[in-house]
């Protein structure tokens, strides 16, 4: 035993099946987590970290499983509360183009925190926004209200709206397009705007270089996204590959792979971020994990793109090649997200290669942490990082310590979690929201899309 004092530190929890999600995929099976001043402090076995510090609060786990919070690397979040309003849509002329150009900035923000509520009670720490939020200080303020970790950038960076109007036809609306910057020049003016935000270490929210992408910007602008990401030190992210046609029809025009394209024009690599990617060809498989890119898998969107066809999905493959491939729910409108990891084991199922539960489980963690250039800060329990850390409820089901990845990551939750801590704050203890109050937010959600339904035309 160590004779000298302990260290201090704010909480200690203890006894709980630590994933650590580090590089050595750590599991402790009577593991402690320790923070102190928003950061852990240390991860190790119970009795070590127990002799060492002393806390202002403990808490036993119980044999619950502890782990970095899930990030989603991609989600339109402003769109959340329209998650059940497609139904009542089908057979009119009204789409979700009208939705979007509804929107308020009051909407946008009912939407973002009841989705951040949902987010905590699914054991999630954080978001990404890939820039289709209208007015980004709408939802920023809900990091601090709700208390969870936001990545976003500048709305609707795209220059060149055409296509992505004639392959998507549930987004056309003169109002929605009315949106979009009118030139390249103007699309070229909102690029960086949300950067500032990186300049307080400690904010909740940070922000990123992404352009809408497909083929909706010039080469003059997509240049110019990668060429402020670069000089930013930010990651650059964009859709690619969500429609198969679109894409396959762009290939075709180039007379070459876009893997190879991206490539040649130095876009490959950690601080790139492609989202969908629904058509990897074999030959590209290599191309892409040799470079760390990033590239975010949205199962449900995959399996929609596979039914349509033309689809070459490759996600388990690229991964096991080096890629960086994270899942996101895009938007979850069939299932809430802690059954993000059930729809991607579906979706590999279906192409023959399974992903395994501690593949997905850093797909979910460490692995979304670097698609936003955010692997160093968050993503794992480290000593140093800061901490957003999950604990699990013991008394359920999917707690019997047989398989914690697959428990954890792929059997979703039969309730909240104990506790979801951001940045060193709880922010929800068994089930119950610490800094925001869910009834609130759900009655602010209720009210916004009775309005949109009035506005768009549905309703009366
Ligand atoms: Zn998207």
């Amino acid at each position: 035993m160590s004779t000298e004092s302990p260290e201090p530190c704010d909480l200690l929890i203890h006894g709980g099946i630590v994933l650590a999600a580090d590089v050595q995929n750590t599991v402790l099976h009577d593991g402690a987590v320790a923070i102190r001043d928003g950061r852990i402090c240390a991860v190790g076995p119970t009795t070590n970290v127990r002799s060492t510090f002393t806390a202002e609060e403990t808490f036993d786990a119980q044999g619950g499983v502890v782990h970095p919070g899930f990030i989603d690397a991609h989600i339109h979040v402003s769109q959340y509360t329209s998650r059940s309003v497609e139904s009542l849509m089908a057979g009119t002329a009204i789409t979700m183009g009208h939705w979007k150009a509804e929107l308020t900035p009051e909407d946008e923000h009912a939407s973002a925190t009841m989705a951040a509520v949902d987010y905590l009670r699914a054991g999630y720490t954080g978001f990404v926004d890939p820039g289709t939020i209208f007015e980004p200080d709408a939802v920023a303020v809900v990091a601090h209200e709700v208390g969870i970790r936001i990545w976003l950038t500048d709305p609707y960076v795209a220059d060149y709206t055409q296509p992505i109007f004639a392959h998507e036809p549930d987004l056309v609306s003169a109002g929605f397009l009315g949106r979009w910057p009118g030139s390249t020049d103007a699309a070229i003016k909102r690029l960086g705007s949300q950067l500032y935000r990186n300049g307080d270490a400690d904010a909740l929210v940070k922000a990123f270089i992404g352009i809408y992408g497909g083929r909706t910007s010039t080469e003059t602008l997509w240049n110019a996204a990668l060429a402020i990401a670069r000089e930013h030190n930010v990651q650059f992210q964009e859709h690619r590959g969500y429609n198969p046609t679109e894409y396959l029809d762009e290939e075709a025009s180039a007379g070459r792979s876009m893997i190879a394209r991206l490539q040649d024009a130095g876009a490959l690599g950690p601080g790139s971020t492609f989202v969908h990617m629904n058509v990897i060809h074999r030959e590209d498989v290599a191309r892409l994990g040799g470079t760390g890119t990033s590239i975010v898998w949205c199962p449900f969107q995959q399996m929609r793109a596979m039914g349509i066809g033309r689809a070459e999905p490759r996600m388990v493959e690229i991964a096991r090649a080096g890629a960086v491939v994270t899942i996101a729910t895009d938007i979850p409108r069939s299932f809430n997200f802690d059954a993000l990891g059930s729809v991607a084991v579906c979706n590999a199922a279906g192409l023959g290669i399974p992903v395994t539960a501690d593949e997905l489980f850093r797909m979910r963690t460490i692995a979304a942490a670097e698609s936003v250039g955010a692997g160093d800060e968050v993503g794992s329990l480290e000593s140093g990082k800061r901490a957003d850390v999950v604990v699990r409820e013991p008394a359920s089901s999917e707690a019997l310590g047989l398989d914690p990845y697959a428990e954890t990551a792929v059997v979703g939750m039969t309730r909240p979690p104990a506790l979801t801590i951001v940045n060193g704050e709880i922010v929800l203890r068994h089930g119950q929201l610490l800094r925001a109050d869910a009834i609130a937010a759900a009655l602010a959600a209720r009210a916004s899309v009775k309005g949109l339904l009035v506005r768009v035309g549905l309703a009366g």
